[in-house]
């Protein structure tokens, strides 16, 4: 079979854009693993380069043959790079561009100018090292994402050494050389590449699907089951985020603390069913009343927390009634029955102290408990009474408690 320089450019050409733009559809899919835009983009500067080969490969113009051996190599450095980013280690970028520079620096050397084997020589040699050094990033890498690593460091290995294998070539069958030998030699390189890249992204796409199960084992130690909000842990641990995140400029928040009223005779007049779809309920009219970027959680039972993040008192209080109101709205009736939930809300908003959540969670309790006290189905916001009292009781009962050691050590 013989097939012209040229159609073959033209195949190469799509066949990198192609798999680069099938990689930047694949990440599009799943953001998360950054590898795979990298190759992408890997594959499509490759095109790019091949363009610029294809189009000043038979005219003497060494800038454009340099400039398109630059690409070329960046384009492995990027595919090495984003074997680093596929282990969580960091991009680098100092690395990233040094095999076109160097390249684009020896080629000014005027020996090199007509010495054409030995710059495919050394061409060779840097786009190898970047693929064993990609391959080595995945030997060496510890990324549980990748089901085995072990067929993408042979995939990559073979890749350097194929190229290795191409110099010699090269020096035997010259560049301008359009007849069936020099045509299935490189229709050989790139059928070996494609499929090298086919089962790359065959593995890419293992590795996301590894990584979906994964994230839903995470999510799922997150999440309430039933209502599908934050769990308490899961809570607990973004609002101490929040509080890391603000402790050195606090910023006014506000803490609200939500109980069903009278739950347990809901549970005895319509049955646990129900129930649970009660509480569904709140939690969808609750979700819909805070922004996306507050917290809320079910804290366990009927008991359920939100932390609002940059927010006035006011805005504050509307929010609290906003819920109330709409969950007494939605739950008038649920699947049919009259069931009448409402809930009470204990509210505390602080303006410029730091974050504490488990202070300002005793102190919306305190407000519940009046909540609860003057009628239920309301918002009770805590005074500085209930905070003064707390901050009494507190005090009392550590006073209390440090009592029977001070006696102890005072009778010893
Ligand atoms: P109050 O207005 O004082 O809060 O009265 P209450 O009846 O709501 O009292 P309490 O908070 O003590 O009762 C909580 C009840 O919530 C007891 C328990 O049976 C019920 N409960 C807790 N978790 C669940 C759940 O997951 N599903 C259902 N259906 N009921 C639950
Ligand atoms: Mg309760
Ligand atoms: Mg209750």
């Amino acid at each position: 079979m013989s097939l012209d320089v040229k159609t073959l450019f033209m195949v190469t050409i799509y066949v990198e854009a192609i798999l680069g733009l099938l990689l930047l559809f694949v990440w599009v899919q799943n953001t998360a693993i950054r590898a795979v835009a990298w190759w992408g983009f890997a594959h499509l500067i490759r095109a790019a380069s091949i363009v610029l080969f294809g189009t000043y490969g038979a005219a003497p113009d060494l800038i454009s043959i340099d400039l398109a051996n630059a690409l070329l190599f960046t384009s492995f450095a990027v595919t090495w790079t984003g074997a680093r980013l596929f282990d969580g280690r960091p991009a680098e970028p100092v690395y990233l561009v040094t095999g076109a520079v160097l390249w684009l620096l020896v080629c000014r050397l005027p020996v090199l100018a007509e010495a054409v084997e030995v710059r495919a020589l050394i061409a060779t040699a840097i786009i190898t090292a970047y693929t064993w050094l990609t391959a080595y990033e995945f030997w060496r890498g510890r990324s549980e994402a990748l089901v085995s690593r072990w067929p993408a460091i042979f995939m990559l290995f073979a890749h350097g050494s194929l190229f290795l294998l191409r110099t010699p070539l090269v020096a035997v069958l010259p560049f301008s050389v359009t007849d069936g030998v020099y045509g299935s030699v490189w229709l050989t390189v790139l059928s070996f590449e494609a499929l090298l890249f086919t089962i790359s992204i065959a593995f890419i796409l293992l590795a996301m699907a590894k990584e979906r199960t994964e994230l839903r084992h995470r999510t799922a130690a997150m999440v309430d089951p039933l209502t599908g909000i934050a769990n308490r842990r899961s809570f607990m641990q973004d609002a101490a985020h929040l509080a890391k995140r603000h402790a050195g400029s606090p910023r006014p928040t506000a803490v609200l603390l939500i109980d069903l009223d009278h739950f347990k005779s809901i549970n005895d007049r319509f049955g646990h069913a129900l129930g649970d779809r009660t509480l569904e309920i709140f939690a969808l009219a609750a979700r819909h009343s805070v922004r996306s970027t507050d917290l809320l959680g079910r804290l366990g039972g009927e008991e359920f927390a939100a932390v609002l993040a940059d927010t006035t008192r006011e805005k504050a209080v509307a929010v609290a009634e906003r819920i109330r109101a709409s969950f007494a709205q939605a739950a008038l009736e649920v699947d049919n029955h009259p069931v009448g939930a409402t809930v009470s809300i204990g509210l505390v908003h602080c303006q410029d102290t730091v974050l504490d959540v488990h202070e300002l969670l005793a102190q919306a309790d305190q407000a519940l408990y009046c909540a609860k006290e003057n009628g239920r189905n309301r918002v009770e916001i805590a005074s500085l009474d209930m905070i003064l009292k707390r901050k009494a009781d507190h005090d009392a009962a550590l006073a209390a408690s440090a009592e029977p050691a001070a006696v102890k050590s005072a009778a010893a």
